[in-house]
């Protein structure tokens, strides 16, 4: 395709409509249709990155292959497209700020006085245009975080009415909108979205095509009264009803015609509605599946599921492609003791210890590895995870009474996990960690070795510590193995008890890399593994 063509999407309403899964539908519809699509977001917070953030503020902390750590929903772009994104995928104010006092201290504006217009706007344009310029996509999605009329996202917004003038019939607006459901009164309401359309239009921009969230399916009267009050063509009135998995959306949309009246907006050929072959078999065996495999997620953040978004969905795209239901139980570390853990987890097909930092939950961790361990259930740790069943081995296996991470205990006498080398100077928090894709070698002899099928693997990380390479001939001497290995420092990413069914902690995150159509072999395994009968 000659020109790159951009699309925005913003958010009217209310927060929390997910902006990011209409964006990664749309994406996915336009990529089934051969054209090479990338998604962006804009985060209207000062925090440079979303890295430093508490998960209680904004879920998850994705990281993608080069090392940035990012916003949750580049996960769902990924998992949906299938195709890697990068720092430039994901933007907030304080980046944008940042790089504009940095080129005003490096004197790039020659004596001018930096403003919001145009210097910050110039900024964001330069940030949207590059994915299109640099990477040579067909069609760049840009979601502009936050709702329309927020203070904080006005420079984002004032940056998409600068394009729409500057890109002509190369740009479009999508406009995701709420349509509450009153039930005392029986009836739907499209006020709010008439509003936050309005307030669109102040800002200068008029969408092209709504999408109207709703609980419930609405009748087309209600989308051709939205169109007539919003200046939307009634066929570009899109809604989007809660269904029972993201994953059905850019189906519930494809039906409605969301790309072709896209793409014959933007003048380009419509053709042939394509099948979604393998998207749709995926669907189908979702539908399809009855029996249920009972997973046990065991960390601190439990009544926060987005903060294991993506483990969440790895999870579940392994129980599909096998076939079952999954049946995911969220198990708060903080409550777990010797005492209840066989209560909690006896009933469990396979536990999953999560990823994490610091103190709190960490001894209900152990409780649960060893339960796991002794009674040979299949166990997957991941990260902190993985470090909690090293430590764990350490105490009860190895007779190292006090074992632990200098993360939590600085003055352990036995550091089986500790600070990584490079990490031990560090005074700025942010962007800091061991992050992004690193090798990972994988000894032939190993059980992880006919999981991946290969010795070497790419996997992506977050971590300050790493297991304390003076012990691993005492571990290996005694039933627990390293066998996957970062080939430049000899960091141990991989440790499992091969005389087990299967347990296995890795010190990276296989959840950053699974997808739908490509769901990561490890979670594969595990649920493999849980499947089998005693
Ligand atoms: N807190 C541990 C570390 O920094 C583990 C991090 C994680 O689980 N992502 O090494």
């Amino acid at each position: 395709m000659a020109d790159t063509k951009y699309i925005f999407v913003t958010g009217g309403v209310i927060s929390s409509l997910g902006k990011g899964i209409v964006s990664s539908a749309l994406g996915k519809l336009l990529q089934t249709r051969g054209y090479k699509v990338t998604i962006q977001k804009f985060d209207p917070y000062i925090n440079v990155d979303p890295g430093t953030l508490n998960p209680y503020e904004h879920g998850e902390c994705f990281v993608t292959v080069d090392g940035h750590e990012a916003d949750l929903d580049l996960g769902h772009y990924e998992r949906f497209l299938n195709v890697p994104t990068t720092k430039a995928n994901n933007i907030t104010t304080g980046r944008i700020y940042q790089s504009v006092i940095n080129k005003e201290r490096r004197g790039d504006y020659l004596g001018k006085t930096v403003q919001v217009v145009p210097h910050i706007t110039d900024e964001i344009k330069r940030n949207i245009l590059l994915l299109g310029s640099k990477y040579k996509y067909d069609f760049v999605i840009t979601e502009i975080g936050g709702t329309v009329g927020d203070i904080e996202s006005l420079p984002f917004i004032e940056s998409v009415r600068q394009l729409r003038w500057e890109l002509g019939k190369n740009c479009l607006c999508v406009h995701l909108t709420y349509v509450p459901y009153i039930d005392a009164a029986k009836e739907f309401k499209t006020k709010p979205t008439q509003h936050s359309v309005k307030t669109l239009q102040e800002l200068g921009i008029q969408p092209e095509i709504l999408v109207l969230r709703t609980e419930h399916e609405l009748n087309r009267e209600i989308c051709r009264k939205v169109a007539l009050f919003c200046n939307v063509e009634e066929k570009a009135v899109i809604q989007s009803y809660d269904v029972p998995s993201i994953y059905e959306v850019p189906i519930v949309m494809q039906k409605q015609g969301f790309e072709e009246i896209l793409l014959r907006k933007m003048g380009l050929e419509v053709g042939e509605k394509p099948l979604m072959k393998p998207w749709n078999e995926f669907l189908d065996k979702m539908h399809t599946a009855t029996e249920t495999v009972k997973i046990a997620l065991v960390g601190k953040y439990v009544e926060l599921p987005d903060a294991y978004k993506s483990i969440n969905e790895s999870l579940l795209q392994a129980a599909t492609y096998h076939h079952r239901k999954l049946d995911l139980h969220f198990i708060q570390s903080e409550k777990l003791t010797d005492t209840n853990v066989e209560k909690e987890l006896s009933q469990m097909d396979g536990i999953l210890i999560a990823p994490g930092f610091g103190q709190r939950g960490i001894e209900g961790k152990f409780a649960a590895i060893k339960y796991a361990r002794e009674n040979d259930k299949p166990t997957l740790g991941i990260c902190l995870g993985m470090q909690c069943m090293v430590i764990e081995y350490a105490r009860n296996v190895l007779g190292m009474k006090d074992a632990n991470s200098t993360e939590i205990d600085p003055q352990t006498s036995h550091k089986v996990i500790d600070l990584m080398d490079e990490q031990k100077n560090l005074i700025n928090m942010g962007g800091s960690m061991r992050l992004g894709a690193y090798d990972c070698e994988i000894d032939k002899h190993s059980n992880i070795y006919k999981v991946y099928k290969k010795t070497l693997i790419q996997e992506r990380h977050r971590h300050r510590f790493e297991f304390n390479n003076e012990y691993k001939a005492e571990f290996e001497e005694n039933g627990m193995s390293c066998s996957g290995i970062n080939p430049e420092t000899g960091l141990v990413e991989i440790v499992e008890i091969p005389t087990k069914k299967w347990f296995v902690g890795v010190q990276y995150h296989p959840e950053y890399n699974s997808t739908v159509i490509n769901p990561n072999p490890l979670f594969m395994s595990f649920i493999e593994a849980a499947l089998v009968k005693n």
